[in-house]
């Protein structure tokens, strides 16, 4: 399937369901996975991006930092700090083979599906007062340890700043949790084309109701609180 004039897989479509962007220049590379705590892995190598690890490794330690924080033997859950929605919540897995979508395999299917359990279960209050909620990953995340996102659809969070952050959750660049697990169960993995979601984050400013775009994130944020299109 060709999107946006690139060669691609994408999410879903045909047989071969979920080749997630097929790769164009190799798949990721990572050191090993596991290590000790705020150790460095090549997809992840600064510090800021072993914060998500930390916390799945040893929840104990935060939990006064993240007032809301939960924890289990499989996951985390804590608030989005920097929320991109008007709800934004992450769920982090604690398996630490486990740093990013790349790494999942059909066994994985398992810990993916509590994971979206544990996030609309968490959610349910809020989607009972009539919030719409997207769950899922970021195709090539920015911090390591692999984390669910749980957001408002409203997409009108004080966190969403730049390009980058708006076509990160409106593009396939995101990959909805229940087509990921659909997609490990019928291929056993993904794979991820970095060139080609790298793409998508530099696509122009869209408005997802109406599809009108935008030069600037301020113009689109003003836009869209007052965008009356039905999706
Ligand atoms: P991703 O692009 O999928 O790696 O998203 C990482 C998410 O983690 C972003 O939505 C950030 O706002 C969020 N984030 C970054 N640092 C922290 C932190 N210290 N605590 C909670 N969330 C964070």
């Amino acid at each position: 399937m060709k999107i946006e004039g690139q060669s691609m897989h994408c999410l879903g479509q045909g047989s071969n369901a979920f080749t997630v962007l097929m790769a164009s220049g190799g798949t990721d590379k990572k050191g090993g996975s596991g290590g000790k705590r705020g150790s460095k892995s090549s997809s992840f190598p600064h510090p800021w991006q072993q914060w998500l690890y930390n916390i799945a490794m040893s929840p104990q330690d935060y939990v006064g930092t993240y007032k809301s924080m939960e924890y289990n033997e499989s996951c985390v859950w804590i608030k989005d700090s920097y929320p991109k929605g008007r709800h934004h919540f992450l769920v982090v897995a604690r398996d630490p083979s486990l740093e990013q979508p790349s790494d999942l395999r059909r066994r994985h299917c398992g810990i993916l599906k509590r994971m979206l359990s544990y996030g609309e279960a968490r959610t349910e209050h809020l989607r009972n007062l009539g919030v719409d909620f997207k769950l899922g990953f970021h195709s090539i995340p920015s911090m390591r340890q692999l984390h669910m996102h749980v957001i408002s659809t409203d997409l009108t969070g004080t966190g969403l700043k730049h390009k980058k952050h708006w076509n990160s959750f409106t593009t396939k660049f995101f990959l909805d949790a229940d087509r990921v697990v659909n997609a490990l169960e019928s291929d056993g993995q993904l794979v991820i084309d970095r060139k080609g979601c790298e793409d998508m984050l530099k696509e122009n400013l869209k408005c997802f109701k109406c599809q009108d775009e935008f030069k600037t994130m301020p113009e689109l944020k003003a836009h869209i609180v007052r965008c009356k299109t039905e999706r």
